[in-house]
């Protein structure tokens, strides 16, 4: 198939976009680079030194013998948008190119409106790019479990039956997000769904847990594949900063009491979790929700797992509850159903020792590059910000 992956220089994107062309799929890359721009904004680098992305794809060419193209540009740019859906007309588009950090959306009114922006508006151009010059393209678009928040019941993949006042339905599952930039997901959706209803597109959501790791089959063959490892304050997830935190003998930066719980998965499932979803496309006109997640964890269990196997190591580690900057529970009933991927043959890469001992070895490998500054918590969600990361004029 011919496949577009929007957003193919980031973390998820770039190993999906190997996955994809080792699978044998013809693969087209489409970015901006904002992500590239946001670490010069926000001072921070990832902890692997990656490569441009004209690099990575020749040595990609090298490796395996296969071409991804690429198209450089922006989807809130309309002409762009149309003018690659025009040439390349693709069987699926895989949709990563968002603003994707929650506290870098709530550092100030300017980053809110321009995740909402840079979110709602690219999906909404690409929704109509689709309409006109792909209807039958098949649209997998990354949202995220935290588009649901943590409601006091089980969580359904997508959609829950409801009876009321003697009458039933199956209706969008309600969806409580913690920050603007989980709106901007929400907001997603809803379009999504509409342009599914309205114009017959086919379109699977996938509402992703917590990523961790870096490294996949295909990201191993060349250091010049190394994807970015993120642990900065703003765009790192929470495992990965655990483990340079140990790796740097910095405490485990537990927010609050470290009960909230959330869903996870290995990078590794990420890229299998796209090809399951492409491999088996909804009917025309459907809108389907995959919770793409493998395992719940508190924080407070990961970071003790960090600490257990740093031990092992022989790396000395410990867990430090700081004030929480983010408005969230942090004791609260979470189950959440994530059986369609598994249903199509998604075989699970578990949380291990030795993906945790990989995770703390990579770390180790490149503490150098560490800057200790941008790992304690500064953005806060009720506004109390300490400093500014780009002041309005
Ligand atoms: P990332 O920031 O590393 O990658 C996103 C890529 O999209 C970047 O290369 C960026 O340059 C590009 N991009 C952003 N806006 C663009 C635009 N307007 N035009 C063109 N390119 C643009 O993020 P990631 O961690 O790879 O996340 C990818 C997707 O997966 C996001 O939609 C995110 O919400 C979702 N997701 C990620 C996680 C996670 O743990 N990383 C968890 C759940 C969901």
């Amino acid at each position: 198939m011919k496949v577009l992956v929007l957003g193919g220089d980031g973390y998820c994107g770039w190993p999906t976009a190997l996955h994809l062309s080792d699978a044998g799929h013809e693969v087209i890359i489409v970015d901006n680079f904002v992500r590239r721009q946001i670490d010069h904004e926000l001072g921070v680098q990832s902890l692997t030194p990656i490569r441009p992305l004209a690099e990575r794809v020749r040595a990609w060419k090298e490796v395996s013998g296969q071409e991804i193209g690429v198209e450089v540009g922006d989807l809130l740019d309309w002409e762009f948008v149309r003018g690659f859906m025009r040439r390349h007309r693709p069987d699926a588009v895989v949709h990563f190119a968002e603003q994707r950090a929650a506290p870098y959306s709530m550092i100030d009114r300017a980053h809110a409106v321009y995740t909402q922006h840079n979110n709602v508006i690219g999906t909404l151009n690409l929704l109509f790019a689709i309409r006109d010059f792909a209807p039958e393209c098949h649209l997998v678009k990354l949202g995220t479990m935290g588009e649901y928040g943590t409601p006091n019941i089980d969580i359904e993949e997508g959609f829950i039956e409801i009876e009321h006042n003697g009458r039933k339905d199956v209706l969008p599952y309600p969806k409580q997000p913690g920050s603007f930039y989980h709106l901007s997901k929400v907001h997603d959706s809803h379009n999504i769904m509409f342009a599914c209803r309205i114009w017959g597109i086919r379109s699977t959501d996938l509402n992703q847990g917590v990523v961790y790791g870096t490294i996949t089959e295909q990201t191993e063959r060349d250091e010049r594949l190394i994807n970015r490892f993120d642990y900065d304050e703003v765009f790192g997830t929470v495992l990965n900063r655990f483990c340079i935190q140990a790796a740097i003998g910095h405490p485990l930066t537990v927010y609050g009491r470290g009960g909230q719980t959330r869903g996870f998965l290995d990078i590794r499932d990420t890229v299998r979790c796209v090809e399951l979803a492409i491999d088996n496309p909804p009917e025309e006109g459907e809108y389907r929700v995959f919770n793409q997640f493998t395992e719940e964890f508190s924080v407070r269990e990961l970071a003790e797992k960090v600490v257990e196997a740093s031990a092992k190591l022989g790396v000395e580690a410990r867990v430090e509850n700081l004030p929480n900057p983010r408005v969230e529970a942090e004791e609260h009933y979470y189950n959440a159903k994530h059986t369609k991927l598994l249903d199509l043959g998604l075989e699970p890469h578990y949380l291990s020792e030795s993906l945790l001992d990989s995770l703390l070895n990579i770390a180790l490998e490149h503490r150098d590059r560490v800057d200790v500054e941008a790992i304690m918590p500064r953005v806060d969600w009720r506004g109390n910000r300490r400093d500014e990361v780009t002041p309005e004029p």
